[in-house]
């Protein structure tokens, strides 16, 4: 394409190219006069003053044509260059105004308004990014829908959550992207009331019930004006089983503590009424209510290890712990109750094997699991415990040869509470802790416990603990 300049110079040449032919027919009509009354010298000098006069005449309109061209058309042709560049987003786009042949004013307003414009257009790529990784990072899912009522924005949590992609929902209406009925609902009331609406809905995807938070609310614009709605699903799955454990957990504490309860008060009543006056009654009772206070006791002690072991602030005391030497002592606490039931123990356990750990909790753990296996196993049978290691991580297993556990009920063993058998447990004097104090302390050392089982054949438990502590 010509520029402005070179347009603006071939217009000018014309022009001047045309006044001066005109200039030449206009002085043409005075040549009759100087024929009739001059003579030739005079006449030749004349026409040769008029020729110079031209020429010089029209060297002189061309340079200040030239001049004139120089001094406005090209700056303003680069100026309309410039302008068309930024019109089209080259906001870097820049007039050098140290150049005198450029007006000033103009060529600082524009390089001005590029500049603005330049800013004006980091700032909107910086919101878009914020608000496109706030977005994105908010943890719950995001549906936006725009003032035709169908979707223009959603975040990747609400497509995992909903296994939906973006064609799938962008440009839909809130019935035709297949959401749950409970979450439809409450869209359909936002877009009737222009209210906020709130509510937990109960949702069933793949089989397995998920919770959610549903808050959807107007998008009211800085002057009022209604401009869709948003719709934020926070997934409270993981809350609600929380809430269902701990109501759980305190219906069991209840009940753990009422047992007992109800039957020391249920026999000291007895006894007040009368019973105490016949000694062998008396004696029977006053028994029956220490085994139930000790119950108490133990309960007592368990939760409150529990809730100490998971208090913030809870630590464990490391120090080099010879495995073997930790195991004889937990072995010399159960013995009693080992030779009560006639049981033999088996220990293969290296020599000299030396873990990071905190003896006294890891000693609670193997008291605990021997206990165990003593309780859930028949006379005169047989507990081995073995020890085995590499470098990194050392296993202990408990191997009984008792009663066995179900399969299906290994998953559920370390719950609070959790008995396969509440009358044997209770029977054998536990509180429904003990596994689940061990998990936790295995776990705390950085560690895991393992268990397998087989009716009628005996339970192991495998302890897997690391060798060192990592700080
Ligand atoms: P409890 O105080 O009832 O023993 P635990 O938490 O120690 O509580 O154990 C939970 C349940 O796991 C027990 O009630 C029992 O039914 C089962 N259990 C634990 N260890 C064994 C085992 N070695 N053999 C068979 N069942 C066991």
């Amino acid at each position: 394409m010509k520029s402005l300049y070179s347009r603006l110079v071939i217009a000018c040449a014309i022009l001047l190219s045309v006044l001066l032919t005109g200039l030449g027919i206009v002085l043409g009509q005075f040549f009759p006069l100087f024929s009739e009354n001059s003579n030739l010298i005079l006449q030749r000098q004349y026409w040769f003053f008029l020729i110079l006069t031209l020429v010089i005449a029209f060297v002189l309109s061309l340079l200040i044509a030239t001049r004139m061209m120089i001094q406005y058309a090209r700056p303003i042709d680069e100026m309309t260059k410039i302008t068309s560049r930024i019109a089209h987003g080259d906001y870097l786009a820049r007039i050098q105004t140290s150049e005198s042949e450029y007006d000033n004013d103009l060529a600082k307003g524009i390089n001005k308004i590029a500049s603005n414009l330049q800013e004006m257009s980091t700032m909107q790529i910086m919101e878009k990014e914020r608000l496109k990784t706030l977005i994105e990072s908010m943890g719950s899912g995001l549906l936006m829908f725009g003032r035709g009522g169908t979707v223009n924005l959603l975040n990747e949590v609400f497509k995992t959550t909903f296994g939906l992609s973006e064609n799938e929902v962008v440009g839909k209406t809130f019935k035709d992207i297949g959401l749950p009925i409970a979450i439809e609902n409450l869209i359909e009331d936002v877009f009737m009331t222009e209210q906020v609406r709130a509510e937990q809905v109960r949702i069933d995807i793949s089989d397995h019930p998920s919770y959610m938070s549903v808050h959807g609310a107007p998008v009211i614009g800085r002057h009022g004006n209604w401009l869709g709605i948003v719709v934020v699903i926070h997934d409270i799955t993981e809350l609600i089983r929380l809430e269902e454990v701990r109501k759980d957990f305190v219906a069991n504490v209840s009940h753990e503590l009422r047992t007992p309860i109800t039957s020391i008060k249920g026999f000291t009543e007895t006894l007040l009424d009368g019973a105490m006056h016949e000694p062998a009654i008396m004696k029977e009772f006053l028994g029956i209510i220490q085994k139930e206070s000790d119950r108490l006791h133990l309960l007592i002690d368990d939760l409150l290890e529990l809730s100490g072991m998971e208090r913030e602030g809870f630590s464990l005391m490391y120090s080099p712990v010879n495995v073997k030497d930790m195991i004889g002592d937990a072995m010399d606490v159960v013995s009693r109750s080992m030779e009560r039931k006639k049981m033999n123990i088996v220990a293969e356990i290296p020599e000299g094997l030396i873990i990071d750990a905190d003896a006294d909790r890891l000693m609670q753990v193997m008291v605990n699991l021997l206990s165990n296996a003593i309780n859930y196993s028949k006379e005169e049978t047989t507990v081995t415990v073995a020890v085995t290691h590499d470098m990194n991580e050392a296993v202990i297993t408990i191997r009984d040869q008792g009663i066995g556990i179900e399969q299906s009920e290994l998953p559920r063993l370390f719950e609070r509470f959790y008995r396969v058998d509440r009358a044997r447990s209770r029977d054998s004097g536990g509180t429904g802790l003990g596994l689940a104090i061990v998990k936790h302390l295995v776990e705390i050392h950085g560690g895991c416990v393992e268990v397998d089982s087989t009716i009628g054949v005996g339970t192991t438990f495998c302890v897997h603990l690391p060798i060192l502590h990592n700080k």
